[in-house]
């Protein structure tokens, strides 16, 4: 897996920054795991019966009940590709490069943002039509 460097966010940074990717319904915001690279959206973790406290912090193969199963999850972690995986932010690897820095002066770490499955308006310089 390519390693990051964390990035830092405070939570209005955080919320701006999925709201321009996904908009505001939450349900649609999408996070991808750092240790197998799923990508799920909040909706799936909700389907999945996993804690809100989970979302875009522990892999949401950790939830499903009719996931991959256990052997499955634990070989696709940490490898980059496939997944879903049972990877946990809260566990020994710490993983999770957005690094939200709270009021409190407590930090969450979360996974990254999926990609926009529509392009935000306001990114210039990305050639859309090359004069054919
Ligand atoms: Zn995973």
């Amino acid at each position: 897996m390519p390693v990051t460097t964390p990035i830092k966010m405070t939570p209005e940074e955080w919320r701006a920054e999925a709201i321009s990717r996904f908009g505001p319904n939450k349900m649609k915001w999408r996070f991808v795991c750092p240790s197998c690279s799923h990508v799920a959206s909040a909706e799936d973790w909700k389907e999945a019966g996993a804690p809100e406290g989970s979302v875009g912090f522990s892999c949401v193969g950790r939830y499903q009940p009719e996931g991959p199963g256990d052997e499955a999850l634990a070989a696709a972690a940490f490898k980059g590709k496939g997944g879903p995986c049972n990877y946990s932010g809260g566990g020994l690897f710490g993983l999770n490069p957005v690094h939200v820095d709270l009021e409190d002066g407590k930090s969450v770490h979360m996974f990254a943002f999926a990609e926009a499955t529509v392009q935000p308006l306001h990114t210039p310089g990305k050639p859309t039509e090359t004069g054919v």
